[in-house]
């Protein structure tokens, strides 16, 4: 069946936006008012990627659910985009978080948290000393200043349509002619991130090996799946051959686990059996407090250490005052030993697979030239068929008005997803539920989309 047709799904489009506009008087209203106030009228300006015209205010979140000014309640598959992938509000973290609240919020001094927290993160994805951040973005920059320093090299390497927070260097591409190029909207760019960076298409194991061989990248940053062009898959033998060929080429290997860690408590490294040289990652571990971690080897570590001309103490640009603060470093505690534990990703991966297997239906049953992505507890559904191979690929594949109107539909009978892309995420708190009623409510948005 060739894609929906579009001057029906523009009527549909303005049809839900008016609901939504009729339905969230109070949202509307807040969001009018702070434009006086605020840069883009919202505290944030990602927040303005709203599909139904304008950002839900929260109320209240707890668990898989949240309450938005206009007491509208949602199943909410967002889930702060993974920093509440222990559900909202998780019931241990507060408690931790609420007394240490009571001993203090931030010093210029360690606490015991952080040790343990460093052993449990070892465990999880096998590389042996961690330290700490607020966010993954900050994360990515001290793990990227530590492998330049330790290899001498100047340049990382990057897959096309890769985003790893506002990190400079990463925001690179591959255009359709096969050039490197500076991403589209880089705001205020310092330099040209092709002077910084080298990059290549996800699943390319020939341009990876092309651009290896000129010996001047420090490290290859990515993520072991693709999630933030929509979620792109490794080929057989892809990460493999990544491997490898950082090795050959004396390359550091930086897995950013920030979202692949819907894959398992270990993230795609752990599940997938992958041996990175240094690991990042933020949101989900903190319970929705702020933190980030990036971990090395222990031989990497023992190298940084012993070079003398290293200021890892004071102004040598890996820092932040409050960075390992112990309240971050208490709510990451709770939330790795009391709430995202080892037997919790089963059933979230199952309740992925349900959510996954019911959209596969739909799209079957109506011959839609569509797909779905899974990667364990994340899953997502794609506008092409088969699901794309590359981050290029993917993007291509992008279509906001049917985005837009999927998800003001979804928000409209109570459901929610990831603002980017067509995401969902599940919790410990999601049940099959919740699951099922994303599946009534997609079932009726294609239905009356197809007519
Ligand atoms: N790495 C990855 C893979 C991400 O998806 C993101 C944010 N979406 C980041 C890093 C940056 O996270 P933050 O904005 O919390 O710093």
């Amino acid at each position: 069946m060739p894609a929906p047709d579009r001057s029906r799904l523009s009527d549909l489009l303005a049809r839900e936006r008016a609901r939504f506009a009729d339905d969230h008087p109070r949202s509307a209203a807040e969001y009018a008012s702070a434009r006086a106030a605020l840069f883009g009228g919202v505290p944030m300006t990602w927040m303005n990627k709203a599909s139904g015209g304008f950002p839900l205010y929260l109320d209240a979140a707890h668990g898989a659910r949240v309450r938005d000014l206009d007491g509208r309640v949602y199943v909410d598959f967002a889930l702060g985009d993974t920093g509440a992938m222990a559900g909202h509000a998780p019931a241990a973290t507060v408690a931790a978080v609420r007394a240490q609240l009571e001993r203090g919020l931030t010093v210029m001094m360690p606490t015991r948290d952080a040790s343990w927290v460093g052993t449990e993160l070892a465990r999880r994805f096998g590389v042996a000393r961690w330290s700490f951040a607020l966010t993954a973005t900050d994360a990515n920059r001290w793990a990227i200043r530590l492998a330049r320093a330790v290899t001498g090299r100047a340049k990382i390497l990057v897959n096309s349509y890769c985003y790893h927070g506002t990190v400079d260097e990463t925001l690179v591409k591959v255009d359709e002619h096969g050039a490197q190029v500076i991403r589209e909207g880089n705001v205020g760019a310092a330099v040209d991130p092709t002077t910084t960076t080298r990059v290549v298409e996800y699943n390319d194991v020939a341009a990876l090996e092309r651009e290896l061989s000129y010996g001047d990248v420090a490290c290859v940053l990515m993520e072991p799946a693709l999630t933030n062009v929509g979620i792109v898959l490794p080929e057989d033998g892809y990460l493999a051959a990544v491997r490898s060929l950082c090795t050959q080429t004396g390359t550091l290997l930086i897995n950013d686990e920030t979202h692949t860690v819907s894959a398992g408590p270990g993230g795609a490294t752990g599940a997938w059996g992958l041996h990175p040289d240094l690991v990042t990652i933020g949101k989900a571990i903190g319970g929705g407090i702020p933190c980030g971690a990036y971990g090395m080897s222990a031989e990497l570590a023992d190298r940084l250490e012993s070079m003398p001309d290293l200021d890892l103490v004071d102004m040598g640009g890996v820092g932040g005052t409050l960075a390992g603060n112990p309240v971050s470093m208490t709510a990451m505690r709770a939330t790795l030993s009391e709430v995202l534990t080892d037997d919790v990703w089963p059933a979230m991966i199952a309740l992925a697979d349900r959510f996954g297997d019911a959209v596969d239906e739909v799209i079957d049953a109506h011959e839609l030239p569509w797909s779905v992505s899974r990667l364990g507890a994340r899953v997502e559904y794609r506008f092409c068929r088969p699901a794309p191979r590359t981050g290029g690929e993917s993007a291509a594949a992008a279509d906001e008005e049917l985005e837009d109107y999927l998800h003001t539909y979804l928000a409209n009978r109570d459901v929610l997803l990831t603002p980017f892309h067509n995401m969902a995420l599940m919790s410990p708190a999601t049940t099959a539920g919740d699951v099922d009623r994303h599946t009534e409510v997609f079932t009726a948005a294609v239905e009356e989309l197809v007519g």
